[in-house]
């Protein structure tokens, strides 16, 4: 079908528990945002990729057919799967790996069994010659992450010294590297740092098998949003940042940087957050987002023409279809 009105999100979490809690939509709450509109401002959502994270005693196969069969009954559009392994090893999950899905990982959230070191990464890739799966990698450094989390979390402003930005340059440095010398697909998300994006655009130089995207809230906002009221509500990681890093990565954005947008939607109900709210370091961290992805950027930078309308729709349609193989328009 071609569809040349609307946008896709390349990084939705839907439908799976996050740090034991459940994310509080399903994929029956994104119909609604499908249906046709005729606001330029506020077109439909055309596909997503949702991810699936392998637990204990559910192996991932299982887990994702579960997932296939509950998007297809509750939403009419295409969604393609993010998978991470945290138990499986290549092996296991090679013939899965076949049916074209992409890798997601961790370099950090070693206490939730997520992370995986840049060791573990490259011998992913080296398995990995043949398919070339492509792999997505939350970026920040575990180390540099548990020698800040040394920084006591009394507010929600303290989780900008917990997770600082050279955590997410030096794992991303890292990564590319990784990528460059085993000419692996790699994607980094949720690129919040300019210095990071800056080294991505050195290292597709060297290799165009990588791509990256950046969140509207780290365009929009910076860290001051967690000295708020209720800003607990806002966590999510990486924070916001200084507003120095803010509008560097809006210039980089509006150099076309990013090869996509995408909202790294992680929905919790007000009421859970509410409950950590004197116990930040128990908190889930997370936002929503799927609903405002194309809304808010077209409000803040198309309307007042600091990026085009063309280059908004091939961040949030052309790009992220290709990605995910979604066909359609040339
Ligand atoms: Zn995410």
């Amino acid at each position: 079908m071609i569809h040349d009105i609307g946008y896709y999100d390349f990084h939705v979490h839907i439908g799976e528990k996050i740090s034991g809690y459940d994310l509080s939509d399903n994929f029956a709450d994104l119909q609604k945002l499908s249906e046709p509109t005729n606001d330029p401002a506020n077109p439909p959502l055309l596909g997503i990729g949702a991810f699936v994270t392998e637990e204990a005693e559910y192996p991932l196969a299982q887990k994702l057919k579960d997932m296939e069969d509950k998007a297809k009954h509750e939403l009419a559009i295409p969604v393609h799967w993010h998978l991470t392994p945290t138990k499986s090893k290549v092996d296991d999950i090679y013939e899965l790996l076949k049916e074209g899905h992409d890798l997601k990982f961790y370099t950090t959230y070693r206490k939730e069994g997520l992370y995986k070191s840049y060791e573990d990464i490259a011998s992913w890739m080296q398995n990995l010659s043949d398919l070339k799966t492509r792999i997505l990698v939350h970026c920040e450094d575990e180390l540099i992450i548990q020698g800040s989390q040394t920084h006591s979390f009394r507010t929600p402003f303290d989780h900008t010294f917990r997770r600082p930005e050279i955590a997410e340059d030096k794992a991303v440095g890292a990564i590319l590297n990784l990528a460059v010398k085993y000419k692996h697909p790699v994607h980094i998300v949720h690129v919040s740092s300019p210095t990071s994006a800056l080294m991505i655009k050195e290292a597709k130089r060297d290799f165009d098998g990588i791509t990256c995207e950046t969140a509207p809230h780290y365009l929009l906002y910076n860290e001051e949003r967690l000295r708020e009221p209720d800003a607990h509500r806002f966590l999510c990681t990486p924070p916001y940042r200084k507003e120095s890093s803010r509008g560097l990565l809006v210039e980089l954005f509006q150099d076309g940087i990013f090869d996509i947008l995408a909202s790294d939607h992680c929905a919790f109900d007000n009421s859970l957050k509410d409950r950590f709210k004197n116990d930040l370091e128990k908190i889930p961290m997370g936002i929503p987002g799927i609903d405002k992805l194309y809304s808010s950027i077209y409000q803040e930078f198309v309307k007042s023409s600091k990026i085009s309308k063309e280059s908004l729709d091939q961040m949030l349609r052309i790009k992220p279809r290709e990605l995910m193989n979604f066909g359609g328009e040339s």
